[in-house]
């Protein structure tokens, strides 16, 4: 009972925390809650052997949810979690009107967005970036988005009820999920927009004087490169954060780039004041395959336990993560990541002297190309048929280079036992609108 009422007390507080005069105060209640349930269960899951205690009794809660109100798992019940369907996005999008719990589908969800509309049948629905025959889709309640807000600001500030914060987000496709908790009295929010170019607002993000940002790894250089990220804690987000940007970030600012691994499917990773990216495994439950025969890459198949109006079970994404080993020194029981290294689309297809398609991750090449030259700041590697690629490097770069990527890559092939054509060209065109993939398979 005592605890009870101490959890009373803290959701209070916490309600001023999120600004619980705001006019969604039902709402605010809601991420206050999350908050406190997030910070609880990593007071509770303190190793791998509870973590599968929360996970087991988290997946049977699921499973008889989906059962009573997710037409496509009627029956599920009966079935062992490892006998449901893996589902891919192709075969989601096609069947979205059985997995949620309002019956709606994906063509209903595509016109409202294209009319501008940000709900359907009172659900908040959205999708992601990727090209128009490759979109996904969400459906979620109000409710269910303050679960979410309030899951990952339990994760990235944990000290949010001790002390005030100021922070910026420049996110692609911000959300009205965002613009809610402007109002919070301790927690700031600044939105800068990425459509305008940064330039546009990077006199008014110093003026706001953010102590953590979250922003996408070219955003967080072009700040750090113009000496304009001052904040004290650096989240990068919605891209890959790659090593070279990383390490211009973190030598710029003298502090560590953390990451928030977050997809239009949902939050599955923050990283740990250490800087360690850890897989949000009270949320959701991973499991792997592996990206090739010969790489330690494996690709997550997810299923998020929060979700209740759409389901999200099984769910195959395309993501290429390198899973860590080693303990972290934080002491979070949650799964390292040594990095993500990009998107199982973008692993390069390319055929050998045999005729046989052999795969080849991004991180391969690009290993290759960056330590090809320690001058090497940037660059881009497209596959461009099954066997040939074309690599970007900066006009910058020394002339000497070429021939060194060309026959570093050329090394790194052949022990692979192919032998594509390299073309490589001087110029790399910007892309502060889009999504910036630096390994990319065209063909
Ligand atoms: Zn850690």
């Amino acid at each position: 009972m005592t605890a009870r009422r101490g959890k009373g007390r803290q959701a209070i507080l916490l309600c001023k925390v999120f600004g619980i005069a705001s006019v969604q105060a039902e709402f605010m209640l809601t991420a206050a809650r999350s908050f406190l349930a997030t910070r609880w269960r990593r007071g509770m899951i303190r190793d791998r052997a509870s973590l599968k205690r929360y996970q087991i009794r988290q997946l049977a809660a699921l499973q008889r949810h989906l059962d009573a109100h997710i037409p496509f798992y009627s029956g599920v019940r009966r079935r062992p979690f490892e006998q449901w369907p893996i589902l891919s996005k192709t075969e989601m999008v096609e069947r979205f009107a059985e997995m949620n719990v309002a019956g709606i589908d994906a063509s209903a969800i595509r016109h409202a967005l294209a009319g501008g509309a940000e709900r359907v049948g009172g659900f908040v629905v959205g999708q992601s970036t990727g090209t128009s025959g490759n979109r996904g889709y969400y459906l979620i309640s109000e409710a269910e988005r303050f679960v979410w807000l309030g899951v990952i600001l339990a994760k990235a500030l944990p000290d949010a009820l001790l002390r005030r914060h100021r922070v910026a987000l420049a996110l692609p496709g911000l959300s009205s999920l965002y613009r809610s908790a402007t109002h919070g009295s301790r927690i700031a929010l600044g939105f800068f927009d990425l459509a305008r170019g940064i330039d546009e607002w990077a006199d008014d993000l110093v003026r706001f004087d953010p102590d953590t940002i979250v922003a996408p790894p070219k955003v967080l250089r072009w700040l750090a490169e113009h000496r304009m990220l001052n904040a004290e804690t650096i989240f990068s987000g919605a891209e890959v954060l790659d090593p070279l940007d990383r390490a211009v970030i973190e030598t710029a600012t003298g502090r560590i780039v953390r990451e928030i691994y977050m997809a239009t499917e949902g939050l599955f990773g923050v990283s740990c004041p250490k800087g360690v990216l850890h897989l949000a495994e009270d949320v959701v439950f991973f499991e792997w395959e592996r990206a090739g025969a010969d790489s330690r890459l494996v690709s997550p198949i997810v299923t998020d336990f929060t979700r209740r109006s759409q389901a999200l079970v099984r769910y195959r994404m395309n993501d290429l993560l390198d899973l860590s080993e080693t303990d972290c020194s934080c002491g979070s029981p949650y799964q390292p990541l040594r990095a993500i290294e990009g998107r199982l689309d973008d692993v390069f297809q390319l055929v050998d002297s045999r005729g046989l398609v052999r795969m080849v991750t991004p991180d391969v090449m690009r290993n290759a190309v960056v330590d090809a030259h320690p001058a090497i700041q940037d660059y881009r590697i497209e596959q461009t048929s099954p066997s040939s690629l074309r690599v970007c490097l900066e006009v910058a770069a020394p002339a000497e280079a070429d021939d060194l990527v060309r026959s570093r890559l050329e090394l790194r092939f052949a022990g692979m036992g192919l032998g594509p054509d390299i073309e490589i060209v001087r110029g790399i065109e910007p892309c502060f609108d889009r999504k910036l993939r630096r390994v990319r398979r065209l063909a």
